[in-house]
Formats: C-alpha cells, structure tokens, sequence
C-alpha cells in the first residue's frame, strides 16, 4: 500500500522496455538538431567545392567489388573490412558496399569518359566493417573532391588549399596539415627495396602485428602506431630521400604552392595512408582536439594509376575525403559550429481546437515562413511550453475572442517586446518585418 493508502503501481508499468531492435552495430541515428547541424556541415562544403568549380557528383552506394579490389588487395579496407555479397543475378554479382568514394569516382571517369579535367565533389555515407569506437564507425559520412585528367601540382595545391579553407571556415583552429610525397612508379620500387630490406633486418624488433603486415605490405608498417614499432620505425629509410627528379620538383612544387597561400603544413615523411593506390602528394588533416589514435578529420593524395587500373585511360588524378562524423567531434571539443537556429519563426498556439492552427500554417507556410502548431486540443499552458521548445522566436496565440474580432495575439518568445494584437490578413507580412528588424 502507498502512504495515500491507495493501491501501489505496478512497478513494471513505470519500466520501459528493452527496445527489440537497435541500430546495428557500428551505426547511429542522429536525431535533431545533430542530424540539421550535419546538414549544414555539408552545404558549407558543397558551397566551398562548388565556388571552386567542382560539380556534384551522386554515385551508386554499391558497386562490383572489382572495383574495390584496385585500392589494394592487401589493404584492410579490401581483405577485412568490406561489407561484400552477391546479389539475386545467375549468375550471381559480387558486390560491396562502398568503403570510399575514390575508385568509384574513378569507375565514373571511365564509363561516362568526361573531358577532362573533370573536378567532382561528392557526400554520402560509407561502409566499413572495423572495431567500432568513439569516431570509428561501421556507416560514417565523407564529404571529397577529385580533379582527374591532370598532374599539375597547382591541382594539388587547390585542393588541399580547398580542405583546409574549409575546416578553418567551420571554426576548427587547431587542425594540422601534414603533407608527404609517396614518389612515383620509377622510384617507389627503389625506396621499396630499401625499406624491406630494412625492415627484414630489423624484424625480430617489431611487433606481432607488424611483422604480419611487412609480409604483404612493408610501407604499411610505417602507419604502425604502437610502442613496440616506434624505434624501428624511427630509423626506416624515408621516401623522401628516394624521390625521383620528376617527383622531387612535383613535392617541391606543392610545398612552394602552399607556403604562397599561406597555409601552414608540416612535412611528415612517414605519412603513407591507408590505401594503395597513392603516388606522389599524399596529405592529412590531423584534428589536436581528437584522441591522437583516432585524430585524422581527412586525408587524400594522388593516385595517378588508379583511372588505368579500373581500364580506363591514362589519367592523373588527385582528391581528399573528410570524414563528417569526426570534424563534428573535433566541433564539439572546440566549441566550434553549434546547430543551426530552428527553421520554424512561428509556433501557432490554437485554443479553440485546432483548425484555427491549421488554416495559419498553411498560411505562413505559403508566405515561405517556418510554422508549426500542437495536436490533440492541449491547453494553453501545455502548447505554450511546446512554443517555446520549438525554437520558434514568436508565437501566434489564437482563442474564440481573436477569432470573433478578425485578429491575432502574436508574442514574442525571445526578446522582450511582449505580446500585442494584429489584424490576421496581417500575421505573415508582420513576422516577416519582425524577423528582419530583429535580425533573428
Ligand atoms: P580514408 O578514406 O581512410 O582516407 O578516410 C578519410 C577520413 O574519413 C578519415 O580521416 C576519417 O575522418 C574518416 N573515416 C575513415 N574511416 C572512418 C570510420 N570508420 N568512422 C568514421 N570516420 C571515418
């Protein structure tokens, strides 16, 4: 029994339930307002790419795994991390979900042969099957540019000028630029040679992990990042001493580029990233706010091979792709791009029931106005506190009196104007004026 004597609730009443069903693994929703700040994100940067002359590109979010297998069939993101499977044909295709966008753009490139040079930009989600952590995730969105068809380095220099213009234009300040020169197909080989032969000296040194990767890829024992590697990897031979002349005046070239623009970027010669296909330029943007493992906000390169190994012409190419969900974590560090104001300026509070609200929505709806209203006949209190939730900085108060004399109560939720009367034909030009003066 409770104190009022009454009959005690059944607790399990009060207890929600388990949801049946989650979000898979490695996935989330986002929800509003976070879901209208990342559309914001995007548009600042399809605004930027588009002032650079880059257009739009919308391609398929699966493709056939072949042309995924050109990142690197000893890369992760081929051998453990695609979401592949075959699809109803007979016979049936081996597909995946995109783990980037890259050789997809590329597969573009040569089924629809664009003139180049062909500057796309693009956004959406991508898929890869890795240990989900915080700013590790299984479906995470990329923004990216591509320019193919040329190798001038002043293309590389746009672009990576165009990343960091845009990560400064969201408010991240404490972004580094690293930038490298992965060389060519004349001097890779030779800088290969001295790398492996080093790395066989010294592999009783490295750890379990690294001595897996040095079998099937010896540069990607230089992305090792734990402790066990770090002398070795210290002491390895560097690209950058092996650079061919043609290579040697490309990074030259790129260096100069960004020192005239003012951009401010450190050489790391040990930055290889994580797919194959990069040759020559190869940059990332590393986020300070971020945990160091997980601090990359982007990175991209050259990769002048890639358009020719998907069986298209020979065609240079260079792009970058920025991953959305951790430059909105290195934000939320930062302080920096908080949610956009609601789109909503008005909220229609109706007590005579609610046809009232639906007839000035649609009202202020047609005049290009944000309007919303309440359901169910709630009372006034209650659809005042859903006015004032909404983020909408006025609302429109309507009763039987305001209906008898042809007029609104319109108040302010924001400022201090208080509240006063309006001819109705007046609501929309009137919240229109409001909005302006008061530059909300
Ligand atoms: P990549 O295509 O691997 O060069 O990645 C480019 C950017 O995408 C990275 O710098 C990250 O910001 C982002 N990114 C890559 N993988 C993930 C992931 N699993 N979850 C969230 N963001 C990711």
């Amino acid at each position: 029994m409770s104190r009022n004597g009454g009959a005690e609730r059944p607790l399990a009443s009060v207890v929600v339930a388990e949801p049946k069903f989650r979000a898979p693994k490695g996935t989330r929703d986002i929800l509003a307002p976070e879901s209208a700040r990342r559309r914001a994100l995007v548009d600042v940067f399809a605004d930027a790419a588009s002032r650079a002359g880059f257009g739009e590109v919308v391609s398929p979010m699966f493709e056939d795994m072949g042309v995924f297998r050109r990142i690197g069939e000893s890369t992760d993101l081929v051998t453990k991390e695609m979401f592949d499977f075959y699809d109803k044909g007979q016979p049936a295709r081996h597909l995946a979900l995109r783990p980037e966008l890259t050789a997809g753009i590329c597969r573009a490139f040569v089924e629809h042969r664009p003139v180049p040079p062909w500057k796309v930009w693009y956004e959406g989600p991508q898929f890869r099957y890795e240990q989900p952590q915080a700013g590790r995730y299984r479906q995470f969105v990329q923004v990216g540019v591509e320019v193919l068809g040329t190798d001038d380095p002043q293309a590389d220099i746009d672009v990576i000028a165009l990343g960091a213009g845009f990560l400064a234009s969201v408010g991240l300040s404490r972004v580094r630029l690293l930038v490298n020169s992965l060389g060519d197909p004349m001097c890779r080989p030779v800088y290969m040679e001295a790398l492996t032969s080093y790395l066989q000296s010294r592999r009783d040194d490295l750890s379990a992990q690294s001595r897996v990767t040095l079998e099937r890829n010896p540069l990607r024992v230089l992305d090792s990042k734990r402790r066990d590697d770090r002398s070795v990897i210290d002491s390895a031979p560097l690209m950058v001493d092996y650079l061919s002349d043609e290579s040697a005046e490309h990074f030259d070239a790129v260096r100069s580029g960004l020192e005239s623009l003012g951009i401010a970027f450190e050489i790391s010669p040990r930055l290889v990233r994580g797919l194959d296909y990069y040759t020559r330029t190869t940059f990332e943007f590393a986020a300070e706010a971020l945990d160091a493992s997980q601090n990359a906000v982007g990175g991209g390169g050259r990769y002048d091979g890639l358009v020719e190994d998907l069986g298209g012409p020979v065609t240079p190419g260079i792009g970058f792709a920025l991953g959305i969900d951790r430059i909105l974590l290195a934000c939320d560090v930062e302080g920096a791009f908080p949610p956009p104001r609601s789109a909503l300026d008005v909220f229609v509070v109706d007590v005579t029931g609610g046809s009232q609200a639906l007839a000035l929505c649609d009202v202020l709806r047609g005049a290009g106005l944000g309007a919303d209203r309440a359901y169910g006949g709630r009372s006034m209190k209650a659809q005042m506190k859903l006015a004032d939730r909404s983020g909408a900085p006025f609302a429109v108060i309507i009763g039987e009196e305001e209906v008898a004399s042809g007029e609104l109560t319109l108040r302010d939720l924001r400022g201090d104007s208080g509240q006063r009367r309006i001819p109705r034909r007046a609501l929309a030009g009137e919240v229109r004026h409001l909005l302006e003066t008061h530059g909300v």
